[in-house]
């Protein structure tokens, strides 16, 4: 059933983690924070589980769009950091991660042979789903060092029989934040074309030195995007699997009728959990980023000095690093050698493009930086044997 060479084959995260784990490697290639988020939301999901049906517990199935009390938490957030204006009701779906929002939205709104355009390279998830879809798959690429797109690649890419763009800002895997400008562009070619744009914005607040221009927000947007949100970055709980998704009532209606044959629901405590955790106040949302861009720089600083070239993101868990400065071309053989021999583990980004794109993207390397000082530290001592 699965195609070794097609969208659906074991991920690329899968297959490092696992030879992380053999080699007892420090594992950068997965994106996922090594210190947990707050106690407080823990507490309140542990509570929600130990407490009986007839004393508040939610061990039950919680409504299928979403507890209540986290779809107002949703629509409250992104009007006190957007502005903008959601019913709970009907503009909000709780979904189980961003993932099954993604899943969901394609599906929601794709035929099969429908063209999707996408910015390149891309979270794995996209292409596979599009795959599974039978969409017609596009890229517009995203080129080192700054990874923003082309006005006259978007202009290109985006055209009438576009039926979907799918975005990612701030972006997974180069940490490139997109400009109000590109946004307004994408808005622009999508509205011309009459497609529905679909934004991963599950950085949104790992933002360092740029501004996050939510999609919806910009001009000629609102009535065509449908917006992911996770709590797993927000709140460093990448294992709970709660996302959103936000929208106009019509398409959040449809990918509601997905998703019930999805997930159907999604877990009430921790729900309820992160119902409270929206509401932190914006002294959270930032001290979160200003600890990500010191792992940043001191992961950058490190593979700067054993001579890799790296981009600066301004946003998200991940840099690039480019080993062709070393003389090394191929960065999936140097990410499986970093693993076992150096123990330090990575992603080639070309696990992130589509087959005929890999050549432009062959020397270079994700590296997650969402980790602790003391672990990159112990991460650079290793990688000072490089290449
Ligand atoms: N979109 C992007 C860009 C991501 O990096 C991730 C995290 N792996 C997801 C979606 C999935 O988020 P979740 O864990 O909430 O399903
Ligand atoms: N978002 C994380 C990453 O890009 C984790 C993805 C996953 O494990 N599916 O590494």
């Amino acid at each position: 059933l699965l195609d070794p060479s097609g969208a659906v084959r074991p991920t690329v995260f899968e297959e490092l983690t696992g030879l992380a784990q053999v080699h007892d490697a420090i594992n950068l290639g997965q994106g996922f924070p090594d210190t947990d988020g707050p106690e407080e939301l823990r507490r309140i999901a542990a509570d929600a589980v130990v407490r009986d049906l007839s004393d508040g517990g939610l061990n039950q199935y919680a409504p299928g769009a979403g507890l209540p009390s986290l779809r107002q938490a949703v629509a409250d957030h992104q009007h006190r950091w957007y502005g903008q204006r959601l019913d709970p009701a009907h503009n909000v779906l709780v979904t189980t991660g961003a993932t099954e929002g993604i899943a969901a939205s394609l599906l929601a709104v794709v035929s099969a042979g429908d063209r999707v355009v996408t910015f390149s390279p891309y979270y794995d998830s996209y292409a596979a789903m599009l795959g599974l879809v039978g969409a017609e798959h596009a890229s517009i690429p995203l080129r080192w060092p700054d990874f923003q797109p082309t006005p006259e690649d978007i202009a290109a890419a985006i055209t009438p029989e576009t039926r979907a763009v799918l975005l990612n800002t701030p972006h997974n895997p180069t940490g490139t934040v997109f400009s109000r400008e590109t946004l307004q562009q994408i808005v622009d070619a999508a509205a011309a074309a009459d497609a529905i744009i679909i934004s991963d914005e599950v950085y949104e607040h790992l933002v360092f030195e740029a501004e996050h221009v939510p999609v919806a927000s910009v001009p000629g947007a609102a009535e065509r995007t449908l917006t992911l949100g996770s709590a797993g970055k927000s709140f460093s709980l990448t294992g709970w699997k709660v996302g959103w998704v936000t929208g106009p009532a019509e398409l959040i209606t449809g990918v509601r009728a997905v998703k019930q044959f999805m997930s159907y629901s999604s877990g009430g405590p921790f729900q309820a959990a992160i119902a409270t955790g929206l509401g932190y106040d914006d002294d959270y949302f930032r001290a979160g980023a200003t600890r990500l861009a010191a792992g940043r720089d001191i992961l950058a600083d490190a593979l700067r000095g054993v001579g890799l070239a790296v981009n600066r993101p301004a946003a998200g868990y991940f840099l690039i690093a480019d080993a062709a400065p070393l003389g090394v071309h191929d960065a999936r053989e140097l990410a499986y050698r970093m693993t076992s021999d150096l123990g330090v583990a990575a992603i080639p980004v070309s696990a992130f493009v589509d087959p005929q794109e890999v050549s432009e993207y062959r020397s270079q390397l994700r590296f997650a930086f969402c980790k602790r000082p003391d672990v990159l530290a112990a991460a650079a001592a290793r990688l000072a044997d490089l290449p």
